[in-house]
């Protein structure tokens, strides 16, 4: 796109702290059930079906996770069978052995450190073995405690087309968006970022023509 055609969106729309209030009731009108994907009853399977949702999708680890949490319900039950036991149970989520071990060295750590309950902090949840920054934040958020937004493809994407962001690092991505969206969304802004992102703003054909945003908030609009 031409720097000047950019420059000129952007006025168009005007500054994003003006812009981000409604951006979010727009997109929270639009996708009222955007909430995870992912299934769990406790703290604990939250914990586990998002380490688990790496590299894979949320359908998938659904599927596994429908019986494996049947099978184990305590930080103890990881540790109790063999570690092939749980890699074979896991399987189907890929990158089975890595995150076998990763489940398994978090239990005992659940167990040691946190009287086998799962810790609500940012800082003690990225202490826990294989439990990386975004799903620490993941965890943090649905248990109702955001202390960070989730930047995933989508957020990213959404982020840059909206203009909220000139960022490509996550990290720099979040800090961007934690400066700007109010604390009081954060739980919930990737979730309508990541539903927006997967019916109507594609990363290839975004449907700017059916999108809520595209008139008046965003510069990437096309029509
Ligand atoms: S107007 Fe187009 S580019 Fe902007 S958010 Fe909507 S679909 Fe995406």
């Amino acid at each position: 796109m031409p720097r000047s055609f950019v420059k000129e969106a952007r006025r168009r729309v005007g500054p994003k702290r003006v812009r981000i209030r409604e951006i979010i009731d727009r997109l929270a009108a639009a996708h009222p059930d955007a909430t995870i994907a992912l299934k769990s009853r406790s703290p604990l399977e939250l914990l586990v079906a998002v380490m688990l949702s790496a590299q894979t999708t949320d359908v998938n680890v659904n599927l596994v996770t429908e019986k494996l949490f049947a099978k184990y319900r305590k930080p103890e039950d990881y540790l109790a069978v063999p570690p092939e036991e749980l890699e074979r149970d896991i399987f189907a989520t890929g990158f089975f052995r890595q995150k076998a071990k990763a489940i398994r060295g978090t239990m005992a750590m659940l167990l040691t450190e946190f009287d086998g309950e799962v810790p609500r902090t940012l800082e003690e949840l990225v202490r826990l073995p294989g439990v990386g920054r975004k799903t620490a934040n993941v965890v943090a958020a649905e248990l109702g405690e955001a202390q960070g937004i989730v930047v995933d493809t989508h957020v990213r994407r959404l982020s840059q087309r909206l203009g909220l962001t000139r960022e490509e690092d996550p990290v720099k991505i979040e800090r961007d968006l934690k400066r700007l969206v109010p604390r009081a969304d954060w739980g919930r802004f990737p979730h309508l970022l990541i539903w927006h992102g997967r019916r109507v703003c594609d990363a290839r054909r975004p449907r700017c023509e059916d999108c809520v945003l595209a008139a008046d908030l965003c510069p990437s609009s096309r029509v």
